[in-house]
């Protein structure tokens, strides 16, 4: 299974209008000193005037807009008046504010959406040449300061004066007894639950861009990789992006028939140098020299990949490079650590990803991914993949790519048999309809569902944009070469019309608008991994057999164990950086390597038969993410849930629609209703064990 990084993206901008805003602390020295009389006051005599059955939302909502109020939203008096103005004191008027705020949010929101789809059409389409002042439209957000203008306006304090805000445990204790109004409610409040100065935002998005800066350019030219014989084992021209390039390679390699395992250790090893960072700093991204990442011995490049001239033996830099991996990373905490006083229900970054971003609770996302690396399929598993290397493992067989299977049919006459059907995207949008009916759509839903999704032809590989607004349709780019589209092709708009589906369902056909889509991205991508997974049936051709599914899952489950641990490891990093505030990036880097080292020990070591493994922590998104990777473990516990339904059921239309409806709840709740339990990765573990039985008869 793969996490499509361009969807995680695009589903994460459509829901991010508001998200990047807002929060003033209790402590915040700009409120108003006396705030505290005027609440008492007026509790008392907005009691008097409604009722004592509103004590406790009065009391409440003085309490969220005090929080919120700073000296320059007005005096004492016109913190008063704009209290007794704007308090809703029976349901009628509060119907009315909700009903009110709902419709019109939702115009904002699609509004706002429909513009940044329309200013990023030229860049993002296959609809001609990309000029300088594109990518300004592009790159504009006309979102960016609603935040501050909804304080501003005071529409903000009038959310905050009548709906509650809640934390993850209100949400996932008392939230399975809420109705679907009082969910909603609880999403309108939230949008509402920080009031971020703009200089921290922005020393957050600097840091950020700094931090992908460095990462980007972050290559391997791997032809000037000498191993310890003196040999070159990869072609000129070939860079490596670290660690996505230098993973894959790894992964490559194992169908590579001569020198697959000299290519696959001297690729660990860089690995290896990257994060102990002895690297040479001369052998980053330069294909002017070559490197023996064995000895680290660098000497001028003695065979030429570039039009770039070796560098002589003088002008290499021969140091290691300085820490700057962990300086990096360091300075996306401390950016990170000054939202923290604006944020009191979740005062950490570690607290805003697990309970607000992904609302799974850090201690039980621990307790799965122990689940999945300390599972006894572990043993069982590196068993099998050890005979059909027929060798013992060594520490890059994390990822171990033998499992995926190879299918009946060739790539040619897969992509034969797709550019028969499908010339033209237009070919392909005619036929939705018909792939919708084909997966268990009546045909008036495929009707339905086929009239709300514009295909538009993508520059890039394809992707789904949904809309945010009712009546707006979703988007499906898909990328038609000359001589139509092919497999690859294919399987990605397969995948983006399972995105779609879901975006016109959980939009249209929800009951508010305010828990439009689901609750978070791993939701959005196991639902689009039903469609994927269906497309040889799709295509008319015979689905996968048991043994096929079976390697499938197997390499589902091994893919989850290896990034499990490297979750793992981004958590600690983090819980290490908050505990030491103040640590130089030397620090940093001796304690990355020791939580990479202890994860290995604990979960790797006695199945690889090798201790003091630091390649847990090589990922990218560790530096410029932070803390976004446990997000591809929880993915895949997700996907093989609603997956094992899905062949539960053997229903995927109605079964799909019915998941589609039930909104950004709490993914638990979510998973509840769609599938009968809690988030968990039982699913995936059931999965291999049956898979590991059909694999060794
Ligand atoms: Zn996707």
């Amino acid at each position: 299974m793969n996490i499509c990084g361009a969807c995680f993206l695009i589903v994460s901008l459509g829901m991010a209008l508001f998200c990047c805003g807002l929060q003033v602390s209790h402590s915040q020295s700009s409120t108003l000193p006396r705030i505290g009389d005027s609440s008492a006051k007026l509790e008392q005599e907005l009691v008097a005037k409604y009722g004592v059955e509103q004590r406790v939302r009065v009391r409440r909502g003085l309490q969220q807009v005090a929080a919120f109020w700073i000296s320059r939203d007005g005096s004492e008096e016109e913190f008063e008046s704009f209290v007794r103005a704007n308090f809703a004191g029976d349901p009628q008027t509060l119907g009315v504010m909700f009903n009110r705020f709902e419709t019109l949010l939702e115009k904002l929101d699609g509004h706002m959406q429909e513009i940044g789809r329309e200013f990023r059409a030229q860049a993002d389409l296959d609809i001609g040449p990309i000029l300088p002042f594109d990518e300004v439209f592009a790159a504009y957000d006309p979102s960016a300061h609603l935040a501050d203008d909804f304080f501003g306006n005071k529409l903000a304090f009038t959310v905050l004066l009548n709906f509650p805000l809640t934390t993850l445990e209100q949400r996932l204790t008392e939230g399975e007894r809420w109705s679907r109004r009082q969910w909603a409610e609880a999403r309108l409040a939230e949008r509402f639950s920080k009031r971020v100065p703009a200089e921290v935002n922005q020393a957050i998005a600097q840091a950020t861009a700094e931090a992908e800066q460095y990462i980007s350019q972050y290559n391997i030219w791997a032809h000037h990789l000498i191993t310890s014989e003196g040999r070159r084992l990869f072609p000129p021209g070939l860079r490596l992006l670290s660690h996505w390039n230098l993973r894959d390679q790894i992964k490559a390699d194992y169908s590579e028939p001569r020198d697959a395992l000299a290519r696959q250790r001297t690729i660990q090893q860089v690995m290896e140098r990257i994060v102990t960072q002895t690297i040479p700093a001369g052998a980053i991204n330069n294909p002017r020299v070559d490197w023996n990442p064995f000895s680290n011995e660098v000497k001028p490049a003695a065979s030429a990949d570039t039009d770039m001239p070796a560098l002589s033996g003088s002008e290499i830099n021969r140091a290691p490079e300085p820490n700057t991996r962990y300086a990096v990373l360091l300075n996306t905490y401390l950016a990170r650590k000054r939202l923290d006083p604006y944020s009191p229900t979740a005062p950490t970054l570690i607290a805003r990803r697990f309970n607000e971003d992904r609302e799974l609770p850090e201690a039980r996302v621990k307790a799965m991914l122990e689940q999945i690396v300390s599972s006894p399929l572990v043993p069982r598993v590196a068993k099998l993949i050890e005979s059909r290397l027929g060798r013992p493992l060594e520490p890059f067989d994390v990822w171990y790519a033998g499992f995926r299977p190879r299918g009946a049919y060739t790539e040619e006459q897969l992509d034969r048999r797709v550019a028969g059907r499908y010339p033209t995207a237009e070919a392909y949008r005619k036929d939705m309809p018909n792939l919708l009916m084909q997966l268990g759509f009546s045909s008036d839903r495929a009707a339905y569902l086929a009239a709300n999704i514009v295909v538009d032809p993508a520059r890039g590989s394809g992707h789904a944009m949904g809309a945010s607004m009712r009546g707006e349709k979703a988007h499906l780019r898909t990328r038609v070469g000359e001589s139509g589209m092919n497999y690859k092709g294919f399987n990605i708009a397969v995948h983006e019309l399972g995105h779609n589906a879901e975006q016109v369902l959980s939009l249209n056909d929800i009951d508010h608008w305010l828990l439009q889509g689901v609750p978070n991205t791993a939701f959005t991508e196991a639902l689009a991994f039903v469609f994927q997974g269906r497309d040889l049936e799709l295509l008319g051709l015979s689905k996968p057999d048991p043994k096929t599914r079976a390697m499938a899952a197997l390499d589902d489950f091994w893919g989850a164990y290896e990034i499990s641990g490297v979750a793992l490891v981004d958590m600690a990093v983090w819980h290490w950086m908050y505990d030491h505030p103040g640590a130089t990036p030397a620090q940093l880097k001796e304690a990355t390597i020791e939580a990479a080292k202890e994860c290995w020990n604990k979960y790797y070591a006695a199945v690889f038969k090798n201790r003091d493994v630091v390649l847990l922590g090589i990922y990218s998104q560790m530096i410029d993410s932070s803390l976004y990777l446990p997000d591809y473990p929880i993915g895949h516990m997700i996907a093989a849930q609603v997956e094992e339904q899905m062949q539960k059921t053997g229903r995927i239309g109605p079964e799909f629609e019915r998941m589609a409806r039930l909104g950004r709840i709490a993914p638990d709740l979510w998973m509840k209703e769609a599938a009968g339990r809690n988030v968990s990765p039982d699913a995936l573990l059931d999965a291999a064990q049956k898979a590991i039985a059909e694999a060794v008869p």
